[in-house]
């Protein structure tokens, strides 16, 4: 039984970059950029705590406002991650609308402008008509931005012409239970062990009771065990679950060595691809990726799964040579590496 993240592309190949990342143990989700959201229904939306803002180009961040009108109501905060300049733009958002009838609602949206040195931050409340509030800058050494018990977000600043932010989201460990080991101790399978794991991960005490609750033929059951018992017996640790996220960035020296510092040892490595091989000078003089230099760039870090996505919608008609492109390069400079099968994307289509 996993229990990592469950991330998605929420459009396809063409569509505005976004990548929604479920952490069920948790019941909430964070996502990376805000292309077009119309796809997520409300009851994903509702479940996002932090958004991860690579920049500000309209096809990244148009799905504010979406977000925006959905959490409005929603009394828990919502974080935004973006790189220097972002809390402008997020004022200016906010700026756009009339806030005059927000009687009840308490959202807050807690902005971090990421600069190299320092993170900038800012609050916006509904009780204040999301009027900017500042707040003390924080470090954020290593580009490290989040750090719960269950994962950890850092970030490496790149060049677009402008900041560019790329993400790598990353798991402490990989909690798995023991099937075998759970049917010899008369266990059954359930809610209970999602309780267990976010107790692990939370490091709460060997003494914690965990409270088992099932029904079969014989009637209803319950049944109390220490978390220390059930640590020791039925769960198992492995590497943690990373995934990384690089999207509109020119292929350079300096953005090639972060990108792999980044990225290395990646299992899914989310990756924009806006041009063919054969395009490398419209590419370049637009600060995109080619196909050929992201699937090496995703061998080269050493990731198990290349997941292509951004692909410039001029190629719409010929998204299969330009998938094929993208997955040679990978395999290719991979060597013996095997990757290449879907990893998580929504459809098999929009990755390679
Ligand atoms: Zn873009
Ligand atoms: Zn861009």
């Amino acid at each position: 039984m996993g229990s990592s993240f469950r991330p998605f592309l929420v459009n396809d190949l063409f569509g505005d970059p976004a990548l929604y990342v479920g952490l069920p143990w948790a019941r909430r989700a964070l996502l990376f950029d805000l292309g077009d959201l119309a796809p997520l229904p409300a009851g994903r939306l509702l479940k996002i705590t932090d958004v991860f803002v690579s920049h500000t180009h309209v096809d990244h961040f148009v799905g504010f406002d979406f977000l925006l009108r959905v959490l409005l109501g929603r009394p828990r905060a919502l974080r935004l991650y973006g790189p220097p300049g972002f809390i402008e733009h997020v004022d200016g958002k906010l700026r756009g609308y009339s806030w005059n009838l927000l009687d009840g609602y308490s959202l807050s949206i807690e902005v971090h402008e990421v600069h190299p040195d320092r993170v900038r931050r800012a609050r916006f409340t509904c009780p204040q008509s999301f009027r900017r509030e500042e707040v003390p800058d924080v470090a954020a050494p290593d580009g490290l931005l989040v750090s719960e018990p269950e994962f950890r977000v850092r970030c490496a600043h790149l060049d677009h012409r402008i900041p560019c932010l790329a993400f790598a989201l990353e798991e402490p460990v990989r909690l798995n239970v023991d099937q075998a080991r759970l049917d010899e101790l008369g266990l059954p399978v359930g809610p209970w062990l999602m309780d267990v794991k976010r107790a692990i991960r939370r490091g709460e005490p060997d003494e914690t009771e965990i409270s088992i609750a099932w029904s079969d033929g014989a009637g209803r059951h319950v049944r109390s065990l220490p978390l220390g018992t059930l640590r020791r017996e039925v769960v198992r640790t492995s590497a943690g679950q990373k995934l990384v996220y690089v999207t509109d960035v020119i292929h350079s020296a300096d953005n090639r060595e972060r990108i792999l510092a980044l990225a290395a040892g990646a299992d899914i490595f989310y990756c924009e691809a806006g041009y063919p091989e054969r395009d490398a000078d419209r590419a370049r003089a637009r600060y995109h990726l080619t196909t050929v230099q992201a699937g090496r760039l995703a061998a080269e870090a050493g990731a198990r799964h290349f997941a292509v996505f951004h692909l410039s919608p001029k190629y719409r008609d010929c998204a299969g040579d330009l998938l094929a492109e993208a997955m040679a390069a990978f395999t290719n400079a991979s060597g013996s590496r095997t990757g290449g099968e879907t990893p998580g994307g929504r459809t098999e289509e929009n990755t390679v």
